[in-house]
């Protein structure tokens, strides 16, 4: 049996994500970009939790292109930080989105607190055929003390998954996307379409 293919628009400017989230899903899924839609719309996100924004940007594309689409939103929740930074991930220590000023003010807020206990949680919103769904994945784990490792991205130096021993800096891509947060929302988004 052949499946049909499901095109999806992925609401997202990072070119780099897009052809990432392509290599993760069912063969059936082909995802475009918002360059083949012809979007440089700066999408806002600016509702107060991690789903809101990732459903405000699928419904912007929706509403706007009429296109079956998908939209992310990541946050690092930190336990004794109230859950900072959150939605402000990117902008935790100001509008410039500067990934080693971020971890310098969690380092700094955490300061020697022993509650080291963290979250990434990434949520997908998808909107096909006008019907809305979410899927979220997540992954335990804990901030360090001090970066380790160079590879990835954000937060990656500073926070290592549970019973793992590594920050996420310190691993491959291909071993951090098996237990991330945005792998299994895109691995429960994959299981979801492959069912359809
Ligand atoms: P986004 O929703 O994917 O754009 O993520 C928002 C922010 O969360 C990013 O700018 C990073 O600071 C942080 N972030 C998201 N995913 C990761 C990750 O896998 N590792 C480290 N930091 C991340």
């Amino acid at each position: 049996m052949t499946l049909k293919n499901i095109e999806l628009v992925f609401a997202t400017q990072n070119k780099n994500k897009a052809y990432e989230i392509q290599g993760l899903l069912p063969a059936n899924t082909i995802v475009k970009t918002l360059q083949d839609i012809g979007c440089d719309d700066d999408i806002p996100e600016d509702q107060p939790d991690l789903a809101g924004n990732a459903m405000q940007k699928a419904r912007y594309v929706y509403e706007k292109y009429n296109v079956n689409c998908f939209a992310d939103d990541t946050g690092l929740e930190i336990e004794a930080l109230n859950n900072e930074p959150g939605v402000f991930s990117a902008r935790y220590a100001g509008p410039e989105k500067d990934s080693e000023i971020n971890m310098d003010l969690v380092l700094e807020k955490l300061g020697g607190n022993t509650n080291r206990k963290a979250q990434f949680r990434t949520a997908i919103a998808l909107i096909l055929d006008g019907k809305e769904y979410l899927f979220e994945g997540k992954v335990i784990g804990e901030i360090r003390h001090e970066r380790s490792g160079e590879k990835g991205f954000g937060y990656d130096p500073i926070f290592e998954p549970e019973n793992y021993g590594k920050t996420f800096a310190e691993m491959t891509k291909e071993e951090k996307n098996e237990r991330s947060h945005r792998g299994r929302a895109i691995e429960a988004l994959g299981e979801f379409l492959k069912n359809l």
